[in-house]
């Protein structure tokens, strides 16, 4: 009785497993298609300065519009990207959009500070990337000190020396280099100063928890108290990433935290609606607008 109900249980989970690697594949090979597809677009996410309230840039982020079901979350297909080696074809094309977008922003005049984009680590130490991003500069004529390349401690851990290379190689183009999500990975102190890197992207799982109950003072705040002080001390400027409230907000100021980016200011938005809301920005300052009171 009971080695039959196992069995069965067994083979059932054997089949939503096969079942899964079988959905993953048809997603991939419909991955492959979307660049040449028009199924891929950006949109972008303001950063902004918290003390002169600025806005000085912004975060690219990659969505998937697939033909029946939507569309997708990077979260979803970009570990699938990476896992059937599909990163190479669509990160080429997010950088290469990016150049064309900031160029555009350029000839409309507006200051849209700098663009970031989100590079796999498998990407970056891929032969032929340098070349790939020079390509990218040349072809819209952007200058290197528009472009961030957004990197995750995994790839200092899986060949730092490679890594040395190529960054420093970019660097001389101009291009900055900013560590996302940090707190979460392994980097080594010693490598932060060695690299050269532009700026810290503070993990938004500190900040989203910070402040949660009013006026405790619990790990997560300690945690992105050290590290705005770590940034300090090796002169990185720290962004953090994911600020909701207001209340996280003023504490993170108050901190000395240089720079925020997260739906209290901006959710990611079409390119076409960036220009407004720097123009906003420049009118009215980084925070929302109240809503007009109902009652009156
Ligand atoms: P990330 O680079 O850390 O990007 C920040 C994510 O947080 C974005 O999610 C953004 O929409 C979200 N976010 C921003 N502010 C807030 C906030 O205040 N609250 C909350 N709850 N979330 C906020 P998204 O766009 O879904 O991207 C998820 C991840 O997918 C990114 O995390 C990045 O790791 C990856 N990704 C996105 N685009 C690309 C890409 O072009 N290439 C690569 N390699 N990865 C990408
Ligand atoms: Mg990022
Ligand atoms: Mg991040
Ligand atoms: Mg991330």
């Amino acid at each position: 009785e009971v080695k039959r109900k196992q069995r069965g249980s067994y083979r059932f989970h054997e089949n939503r497993m096969s079942q899964r690697i079988y959905e993953n594949t048809l997603l991939a090979k419909d991955l492959e298609k979307a660049p040449h597809n028009d199924e891929l677009f950006l949109v972008f996410q303001p950063q902004v300065a918290l003390q002169r309230q600025t806005v000085i840039g912004c975060e690219a982020l990659l969505r998937w519009r697939h033909p029946d079901r939507g569309v997708i979350s990077p979260a979803v297909f970009i570990p699938l990207a990476e896992e059937r080696g599909l990163i190479h074809q669509v990160g080429r094309w997010v950088l290469y959009e990016s150049c064309r977008q900031a160029r555009s922003w350029l000839d409309q005049g507006i200051s849209f500070g700098g663009v970031g984009v989100n590079i796999s680590s498998l990407q970056l130490l891929a032969q032929g990337f340098f070349e790939q991003v020079k390509d990218a500069l040349e072809l819209h004529q952007l200058p290197g000190s528009l472009l961030e390349l957004e990197i995750t401690e995994t790839v200092l851990v899986q060949d730092i020396h490679q890594a040395e290379l190529v960054m420093n190689q970019l660097r001389a183009l101009g291009i900055r280099f900013s560590i996302d999500d940090f707190g979460t990975g392994y980097s080594s102190l010693l490598y932060l100063q060695r690299l050269p890197i532009g700026r810290l992207k503070l993990a938004q799982e500190f900040v989203r928890d910070t402040l949660l109950s009013s006026g405790s003072q619990g790990q997560n705040e300690a945690v992105v108290a050290a590290a705005l002080q770590l940034g300090k001390n090796l002169n990185i400027p720290v962004i953090a990433e994911g600020i909701e409230t207001f209340a996280q907000f003023d504490w993170l100021r108050e901190k000395g935290c240089d720079e925020g980016q997260g739906y209290l200011f901006a959710k990611p938005m079409m390119a076409s609606d960036f220009g407004t809301f720097v123009h906003d920005v420049e009118s009215y300052g980084i925070l929302p607008q109240p809503a007009e009171s109902a009652s009156t």
